[in-house]
């Protein structure tokens, strides 16, 4: 049985970096679909041997008509309710913000199983942000650099499980 990701979290956290990662050249075509869905980049991801669904929450910048916080808070909750899973980055090199606790609290709120990952964890400038992450409450973050590859044979084990 597959399994629908959602990789949520504020800008600039990595979400992409990670999709792009999972995702390879294996992108769901969207570009000629409006709003939300353009917002919410879907894609069939692999990882060692599991094969599941992934969400990212693009277009948080883009805001036009909208504050930041609004369309974040709007495309996290859709984004989360197509999902099974959540994984929630942090950034692990700026440590928790408060825009990351709006996120843990759309998470919490919403009741979806949630992975909780610290990323841009490679290199030691990212112990501080790792320690602060255990205290957004939704357990124990992985140590994650999407941008390197590391972590991601943690990432597995917790999505092994649900497949
Ligand atoms: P998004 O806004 O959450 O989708 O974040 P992006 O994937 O666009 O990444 C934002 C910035 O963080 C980019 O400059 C990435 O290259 C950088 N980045 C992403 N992952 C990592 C990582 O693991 N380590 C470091 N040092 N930088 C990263
Ligand atoms: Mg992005």
């Amino acid at each position: 049985m597959s399994f629908t990701l959602a990789i949520v979290g504020r800008p600039n956290v990595g979400k992409s970096t990670l999709f792009n990662r999972l995702v390879g050249k294996r992108l769901a075509l969207v570009d000629d679909q409006p709003g939300v869905t353009r917002d919410l980049r879907e894609g069939d991801a692999r990882l060692g041997d599991l094969r599941f669904t992934v969400i990212d929450t693009a277009g948080l910048e883009d805001a036009t008509d909208d504050t930041l916080q609004g369309r974040m808070r709007r495309l996290t909750e859709r984004a989360v309710d197509m999902a099974d899973v959540c994984l929630m980055l942090i950034d692990a090199r700026t440590g928790v913000t408060p825009v990351d606790e709006t996120v843990a609290d759309i998470l919490r709120k919403r009741g979806r199983h949630v992975i909780l990952a610290a990323n841009k964890a490679e290199g030691r400038a990212a112990d501080a942000g790792i320690i602060e992450a255990y205290g957004l409450g939704l357990g124990e973050p992985i140590r994650l650099s999407a941008e390197h590859g590391e972590g991601l044979n943690d990432l597995y084990g917790q999505l092994l499980p649900l497949s």
